[in-house]
This record gives C-alpha cells, structure tokens and sequence, in this order.
C-alpha cells in the first residue's frame, strides 16, 4: 500500500467516524457574562474567542440585567464562572447577585469576577470582604491580557472545587453504602442469615400495623430443634452449626417473601406470618416439621436427621411481641412434653 493510500483511506475513515472524533472533545466551560452594556458584552465575546484552558473552549452567555442572570443560573447549573458588571437595573445589582448566587443558591462553586466602571458606588476593599468573589476589576483598567488571566486562574480554582467536590460525594455515597451493609448485618444472625432478635423486634412492630390497617390475621410460629444436644454431644458443635444453617436453609424455601424468620436462642427460632391465620399458620409449620425431618443433613462422607418442635399462636393486635413469643412457647412446650417432632396451637384466644 503506498503512502498516499494510506492517507486516503486514513482520511476515509476520520470521515465515516464522526461519532470517534466527538467523543474525544471536551465540553466548553459555561461563563455568564452579566452586562448592561452591549458593548462590553461584545468586547468580552471578542478576547475570549479563541481562548482555550485544559482543551476546553469557552461558552459564553450573556445576561444584561441581574434578574435576567438569575434566570440563566437556574437553567444552567453547571456554570463555571460569571462576570459581573456592579451597577445595572440598580446601582447595587451586580452585589444584589453575588449574594442571591452564596447565600440563596448556596452555590459556592463557581467562581465570580466583579466588573465595574463606577468603582465610586462598590469601592474595591469593602466589596472584596464583604462578597464572596474572585476578583475585583475596573473595566477602565482591564487590558484583555489581564482578563484572560483573571478567568484562567479562577478556572483552575473551580476545577479543584469541582474535584473535591466529585471526591466528596464519591466519599459519602461510600459511607451510605457501608453503613446500609453494617445496619443489614446488625440485624442479620451471623451462622443462619436469619434475622436477630434486634430485627424481629423490628418487624413485630411494622406487621403489627400493617395487620391493624387491613384487619389481617398475624401468626407466630416458635420452634426448637429436638434434642439438639445430643447432635453436639454425637457429632460436634461444628456439626451442630451446620444443622443450624440447613434448618434456616429448608424452612427459608417453603415460607413466603412476606414471612419474616428469626433466631432467638442456639437452636430456638421464631417465624411471623402475616395473613396467616391459625390454620394455615399450621400448615406452614406442617411443611416444615415435614421437611425438617426429611433432610439428610450431610456431615463429611456421613449423614443425619433432625426434628423440631413447634408452637403456633394468634397474635392479637394489642398483643405485645413479649406477649406472643409466651404463648406460642407455652405451646411449644406443650409439643416437647407430647413427645416432640410435632406441632401445637395456643388454644387461648
Ligand atoms: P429439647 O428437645 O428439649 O429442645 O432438647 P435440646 O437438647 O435441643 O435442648 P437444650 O436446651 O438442652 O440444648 C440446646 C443445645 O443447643 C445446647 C447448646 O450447646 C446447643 N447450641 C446452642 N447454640 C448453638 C450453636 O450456635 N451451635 C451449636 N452447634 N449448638 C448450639
Ligand atoms: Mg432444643
Ligand atoms: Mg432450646
């Protein structure tokens, strides 16, 4: 291929790609230019024309009024500095604007450079202290020099702004994100993954009121692995944890999204079951004692079996959490002492 080819095709392909090349150019910075005068609108266009700061060209906008220019900062949030001329619609207009863009907008990014030609009506050293600007120029005295100058220098000042801006929020989203983790885990049982007694107390509290608001029934189910013990003493407490997270794991799969499972105690759990009344709060716990009972819980190249016991009771809306975790271990209880492996309803209503 020769040299001159190549260039044609080089050329051929910088054309079919339009979208390549766009990409690559940064976006202008936004500058408000705040005149009453045409004529320094126009000069202001004039020096900044061909200027370019990071690779990026200027975008001027122009408002010739206080009140026009804080119509421009609500639809164009992003800018990056304003000139401000002093004196306009009123004497203090250009003043009244820094204050409006610190105080009401709270915008404390972008960068302001006051331009006046009566410096008699906003004398330099009070309106340094007093407003929140960058620089302060009389227009008599401003070459174009100087003015490019001034913009860059105020330019880098929003670029670091903007970055430690952009750190900080980065830094924050961080932070929510970490403590949304920590709160999840803070009410997370480590071994199972079912909720703690913390997060129960939590979820007592919003089922009941959801129960009071749509007159719905709310079940608890409590239930303690039978002889639990004994499965420590034969094969281990490692062991045991593992029988410990397979009952989460079975009883997990057969309740519904809306169903809430909690480990209270070693091997004592507690499930609510908004919607349930008692009969199907019993069938619920039927399939569980069922699949409790089924699993071969496999521990190394060996297997074992498991049962649980349960106790279901009403919850009544004036009833406190304390209060039905008692009746349905009254009924638990009751299943112990019948033999175990079974399920009993609190008969109180
Ligand atoms: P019952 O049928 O009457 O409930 O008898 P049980 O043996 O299950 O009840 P008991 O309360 O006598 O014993 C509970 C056992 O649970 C004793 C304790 O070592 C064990 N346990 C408690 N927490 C854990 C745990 O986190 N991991 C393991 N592996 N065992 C635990
Ligand atoms: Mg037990
Ligand atoms: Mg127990």
């Amino acid at each position: 291929m020769t040299e001159q080819t190549n260039a044609n095709m080089g050329f051929l392909l910088f054309d079919e790609n339009p979208l390549t090349v766009a990409k690559n150019i940064l976006p202008p910075w936004k500058i408000l230019v705040v005149d009453d005068d045409d004529q320094v609108q126009a000069v202001t266009r004039m020096v900044l024309r061909h200027v370019q700061f990071r690779e990026r060209s200027f975008k001027l906008i122009s408002a010739c009024s206080g009140r026009e220019a804080q119509k421009i900062l609500q639809q164009e949030p992003d800018l990056a500095l304003a000139l401000v001329d002093v004196v306009m619609e009123t004497k203090t207009a250009g003043l009244d604007l820094v204050r409006h863009i610190r105080e009401d907008l709270k915008n404390r990014s972008i960068r302001l450079i006051m331009r006046t030609g009566q410096p008699g009506h906003a004398p330099e050293q009070s309106v340094v202290i007093d407003y929140e600007i960058d620089a302060y120029m009389a227009k008599t005295d401003i070459s174009a020099q100087k003015l490019v100058t001034t913009i860059i220098a105020s330019l880098r000042a929003f670029e670091y702004i903007s970055e430690i801006k952009a750190l900080n929020a980065e830094l924050e989203a961080r932070v929510a994100m970490r403590t949304a983790e920590l709160e999840k885990l803070a009410m997370l049982d480590a071994l199972t993954g079912a909720g703690n007694r913390r997060h129960l107390d939590q979820r007592f509290d919003a089922e009941i009121a959801i129960c009071r608001r749509d007159e719905r029934c709310l079940s608890i189910v409590m239930f303690d692995l039978d002889h639990f013990k004994r499965v420590n003493d034969t094969w281990g407490h490692p062991a045991g944890d593992i029988v410990l997270q397979k009952v989460v794991l079975v009883a997990k799969d057969l309740l519904r999204p809306s169903d809430f499972l909690a480990r209270i105690g070693g091997e004592e759990f507690v499930m609510l079951l908004p919607g349930a009344c008692l009969d199907s709060a019993k069938q619920i716990a039927e399939r569980i004692r069922l699949s409790i009972a089924a699993q071969n819980i496999q521990i190394g190249s060996e297997s074992l079996q498991v049962t649980a016991s349960f106790g279901i009771a009403n919850v009544t809306l004036e009833m406190s959490l304390e209060n039905a975790i008692v009746r349905a271990d009254a009924a638990l209880y009751r299943a112990k002492n019948g033999g175990r492996n079974q399920i009993v309803v609190d008969e109180v209503e």
